[in-house]
């Protein structure tokens, strides 16, 4: 676990010990599911919608601390979002986590994913949830995969 020292490590392991929105939803509007094969993470995400928005989400699976605690957050930062929000936040993530950001997004807790970039390895954790995530909003039931 020493790729976790310089990783917001209190942060991202207090979220994967304690994830928040852990756990199915059911019933649920929307699901999918996503596996990470080169570290080995799962996780389904569960949505219950209001139109087009994010009304509910929770998520279950078993991946490493820091999937865990990508889902955790991302759970805690898309509801009230429809998909174009969500994409956005995404981007703005993704950037962060692959060291393209310029620092000038203000993402709140989501910040805590600047520090991925200094593992390349681990940039799939980070983004398998979010993967997942945008497969459940496109109801698409093949599992995803990072590959
Ligand atoms: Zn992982």
């Amino acid at each position: 676990m020493n790729d976790l020292d310089d990783l917001y490590q209190e942060m991202i392991l207090g979220h994967a010990r304690q994830p928040r929105n852990f756990g199915a939803l059911a019933p649920c509007d929307r699901s999918a599911k996503g596996h990470n094969p080169l570290c080995g993470d799962r996780v389904t995400v569960y949505l219950r919608m209001d139109g087009e928005r994010v009304r509910e989400i929770q998520f279950d699976g078993a991946g490493c601390a820091i999937c865990t605690a990508s889902a955790s957050l991302m759970t805690d930062g898309v509801k009230g979002l429809a998909r174009p929000a969500i994409e956005r936040v995404f981007q703005d993530v993704h950037e962060l986590a692959t060291g393209k950001s310029d620092g000038s997004k203000d993402l709140g807790k989501l910040a805590v994913f600047s520090g991925v970039s200094a593992f390349p390895m681990r940039v799939k954790c980070a983004t398998l949830p979010w993967h997942t995530l945008l497969a459940a909003l496109d109801s698409t039931s093949a599992p995803v995969t990072t590959e």
